[in-house]
């Protein structure tokens, strides 16, 4: 089990992002978070990873404090040092050639390339197959499907599912709830600080249906003066 107990992030005293949430994750599981852009996701995780300072809260895994040796994580924008080939990157990874191409024939990259020539979706793509190469117990993304092509997003799909076969904790965080209603055993609400609701695999339908009929609702009398 993840657990997370009372859990308090800020930015400054009057900026409170996440106050009191608390939250158990069954381990081997795929978990999805969602929320509104600006709900507290990223912070969430950052935390989570302890890049980011909680005021207060307690996190466990396996009733030892969580820490980063735990985490694979993948952060929303990927920053890299440019002056260095895609090979060199995946080898502070792996350093086993032959498996790094292996993985390669999924993503087709030029690793012998500089990374500085890559487009964004290949830049993500090596950050992915960084992330992939780690060993860990539990992987966080960070919105991993943004600015992939369905291709790519299939095979990312696929290769988590597997993950989650041997035993991996996946938390995917995405602000487009149809992006993880294929992929995961729970979903979470992160709303007003606080996970607002978990829903499990075969209350997926109906939550995804309530939050379309709440948006329509709020919507539909401007988008009806507009046409
Ligand atoms: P999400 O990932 O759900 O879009 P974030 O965790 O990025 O949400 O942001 C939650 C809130 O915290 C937003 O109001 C955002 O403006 C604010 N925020 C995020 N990062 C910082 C920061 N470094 N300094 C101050 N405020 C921040």
């Amino acid at each position: 089990m993840i657990s997370i107990q009372q859990l308090s992030v800020s930015y400054s005293e009057d900026k409170k992002v996440l106050d009191d949430l608390s939250i158990d994750l069954p381990l081997k599981k795929i978990h999805g978070l969602v929320g509104l852009n600006g709900s507290g996701k990223t912070t969430f995780i950052k935390t989570l990873f302890g890049l980011h300072k909680a005021d207060q809260g307690v996190l466990c895994y396996n009733e030892k404090k969580l820490t980063k040796k735990d985490i694979a994580y993948l952060p929303t924008e990927n920053y890299f040092y440019n002056n260095i080939t895609g090979n060199e990157y995946l080898g502070l990874f792996q350093d086993d050639i032959k498996e790094i191409n292996l993985w390669n024939e999924l993503f087709q990259l030029p690793l012998n390339e500089l990374i500085d020539g890559y487009s964004t979706g290949m830049k993500k793509k090596l950050a992915i197959s960084g992330i992939l190469h780690q060993d860990k117990p539990i992987m966080i993304l960070d919105e991993p499907f943004n600015g992939l092509d369905l291709e790519s997003s299939r095979i990312i799909r696929m290769i988590l599912l597997k993950l989650k076969e041997q035993g991996k904790t996946i938390i995917i965080t995405s602000h487009i709830l149809e992006t993880l209603t294929s992929l995961c055993d729970y979903i979470h609400q992160l709303d007003n600080k606080k996970i607002l609701v978990s829903k499990s695999k075969d209350e997926f339908e109906e939550f995804q249906k309530a939050i379309h009929q709440r948006i329509e609702k709020e919507n539909s009398q401007i988008i009806n003066k507009l046409f």
